[in-house]
């Protein structure tokens, strides 16, 4: 069998390699530039990244271990705070030394290596019996089938550029620096030689506010030079190839036809900020050679391969965009406190709990809890319990701490404070088109919080002047809070859809309410998770408190969306019929 490998980055190398030691007779890989050409600057992998190819290919793990350097602590700089929070272990490595090293290893093992060939037209490859796509973002392959592999490419909003610095940073840190122009972001990480990387990030606003965008290359490069200067000790910042550009994100319909496939980077993307796609890339590569192992006839194998792998890879690209979000976003949290801030950055994957973080790094979540219940009552301490057990006022209501259980059998009410905290204040879901009698039996009730429920209102109206709330807020006494529910449907945590949510429930606050329930809407309720996201935007942007219900069961779901600043109440969800089941 005749294998040919369009690219020789991370996915063709190792594929190459793989192939080979499974007896695949011709093994060719073309790449267009030299092996002494240098593009990008250190990767890294987060801890079990490498598990895979550790599994298939120890002599490579071990290479690329001693080649790089590992550690645990990230350190976050923002504005002129410096927080080193304890994480999981990461191991950086040059890319050059990484391709050395893959490159290395399929020379011995007899691969037909092609450097300096750029492949123009994939009729100069009809003679093999398979073509493997590893050319990356641009790939030919993929252009030359287009309607085949149905591909679509978004861009990020955001600039960014891929550069060096000569000195050996010990670890990673984010730097943020706000300047008159807006926020310019740094990433730089440690490659195990005498530089480091440093990836700087910046929005379209503050590209063209700080006149970025009519600068050469050096110009810019140098001004930036001047923005991270703090943090650069003076040292120039070093570029190899092209500068400043938008994130690409790539998916595609498929990644095979019966005699072609693309794999890494040719086949999809996720954002650089979770540090996954030179991983992804191997684990394809790992996954198309065992395919072709297992199955003789190609197209099934090809079959095989996309089947086995969509589902992961698409995992890594939806928590890269929550990633990437984060990053676009993250001036909305700089006036945080500095731990706080710390704590929300190292939770931003949305796949770390407070309960993680905590067993990472027990000291930093023993300050963190200090901080927060400090702050909440007023007093000092040294040792306090984790966030959802701090009092919190919301829309000027005390309550004893920040969990509510809906209560069905009591009508729509809401109870805050779990367990029931005699004596803590209930809030009142009432239903907009029964307003009058609802309000007053929930007067009678005893009730202190009225949430209005406006679900049934087309999102146009209640842009516009939500209906019955002015009528509630008249009509409640006026030392208690009202507020509004809104429901959220599938799709609500698209960037649209989240301005939405925000527009509306600026909309309810013009309108008299101090306090917003967010929760999924019955008929098409969005995937869990996605009420929060929602709801962390609504509570940063607006000066609105949020009560968030979103299929939450456990005090460490609370607690992380607490800790991080997405909700001030979380709504536990206790179902009476599995009390007691084994
Ligand atoms: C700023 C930044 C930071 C990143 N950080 C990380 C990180 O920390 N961790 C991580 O895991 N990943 C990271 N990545 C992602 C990672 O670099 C890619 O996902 C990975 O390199 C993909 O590997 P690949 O082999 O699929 O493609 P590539 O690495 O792009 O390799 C494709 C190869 O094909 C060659 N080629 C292209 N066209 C042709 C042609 N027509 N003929 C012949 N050869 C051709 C190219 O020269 C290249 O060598 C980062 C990416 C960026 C941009």
């Amino acid at each position: 069998m005749r294998v040919d490998i369009i690219g020789g980055g991370p996915a063709g190398l190792f594929l190459s390699t793989l192939l080979r030691r499974d007896g695949v007779e011709d093994v060719r890989v073309y790449e267009r530039n030299e092996p002494s050409a240098s593009a990008g600057w250190a990767v890294v992998f987060p801890e079990g990244s490498l598990d895979q190819l550790a599994g298939v290919d120890a002599e490579s793990f071990a290479a690329i271990e001693r080649a790089g350097m590992s550690w645990t602590k990230v350190e976050i700089r923002c504005r002129d705070s410096r927080y080193l929070v304890e994480g999981n272990r990461f191991h950086g490595i040059g890319r050059d030394a990484l391709l050395t090293i893959l490159r290395e290893r399929a020379t011995v093992l007899g691969v037909g290596l092609h450097y300096g060939h750029q492949v123009t037209d994939l009729a100069d490859h009809a003679d093999a019996d398979l073509v493997v796509g590893a050319d990356g973002l641009n790939s030919v392959v993929r252009s030359q089938q287009e309607a085949a592999f149905g591909p679509r490419i978004e861009h990020g909003s955001f600039y960014y550029g891929w550069f060096g610095v000569e000195a050996a940073a010990p670890t990673f840190a984010y730097i943020f620096v706000d300047t008159e122009w807006g926020l310019f972001q740094g990433y730089v990480y440690p490659s195990g030689q005498s530089w480091s990387s440093l990836i700087i990030y910046a929005s379209e606003e503050t590209w063209q506010r700080s006149g970025m965008a009519g600068m050469d290359i050096d110009e810019s490069l140098r001004f930036c030079e001047r923005v991270f200067a703090d943090h650069l000790d003076g040292r120039p910042i070093l570029r190899r190839g092209p500068a400043w550009t938008k994130f690409r994100h790539l998916r595609c319909d498929t990644w095979h036809t019966d005699d072609t496939v693309l794999i890494g980077d040719a086949a999809h993307t996720a954002h650089w900020s979770i540090g996954s796609g030179t991983r992804l890339a191997i684990e394809d590569a790992i996954a198309l050679a065992a395919q072709l192992r297992a199955e003789p006839n190609i197209p099934d194998a090809l079959a095989m391969y996309e089947k086995v792998r969509r589902g992961r890879v698409e995992q890594f690209q939806d928590a890269a965009l929550l990633s990437e979000r984060y990053f676009d976003t993250v001036g909305r949290y700089l006036d945080y406190d500095p731990i706080q801030f710390a704590y929300q950055l190292t939770a931003r994957s949305w796949r770390i709990s407070y309960g993680d973080i905590a067993r990472r790094d027990p000291d930093f979540i023993r300050r963190f809890n200090a901080w927060f219940h400090s702050r909440a009552t007023g007093t000092p301490t040294a040792i306090a319990p984790p966030p959802v057990f701090a009092p919190a006022v919301v829309g000027g209501l005390r309550l004893a701490n920040r969990v509510a259980a809906t209560v069905p059998t009591e009508g729509a009410g809401l109870l805050i404070g779990t367990p029931p905290v005699p004596g803590t204040p209930a809030a009142a879901v009432l239903a907009a088109d029964r307003l009058d009698a609802e309000l007053a039996a929930a007067r009678d009730a005893g009730y202190q919080l009225a949430l209005l429920d406006l679900s049934a209102h087309a999102v146009a109206d209640l842009l516009a002047a939500p209906p019955e709330l002015p009528a509630l807020r008249a009509q409640w006494p006026e030392d208690q809070p009202v507020g509004a529910v809104i429901a959220l449907s599938s799709g609500c945590d698209t960037v649209a859809g989240t301005e939405e949510a925000v527009a509306l429930a600026r909309a309810v606050e013009a309108a008299g309410a101090a306090v917003v329930l967010l929760r999924p809407s019955a008929d098409e309720p969005p995937r869990a998770g996605q009420v929060l996201q929602v709801a962390d935007a609504v509570r940063n942007e607006t000066g609105l408190a949020v009560v968030v219900e979103d299929g939450m069961r456990t005090l460490d779901a609370a607690d992380t969306a607490i800790a991080a600043g997405r909700a001030d109440l979380c709504v536990l969800r206790f179902d009476e019929s599995e009390a007691g089941e084994a």
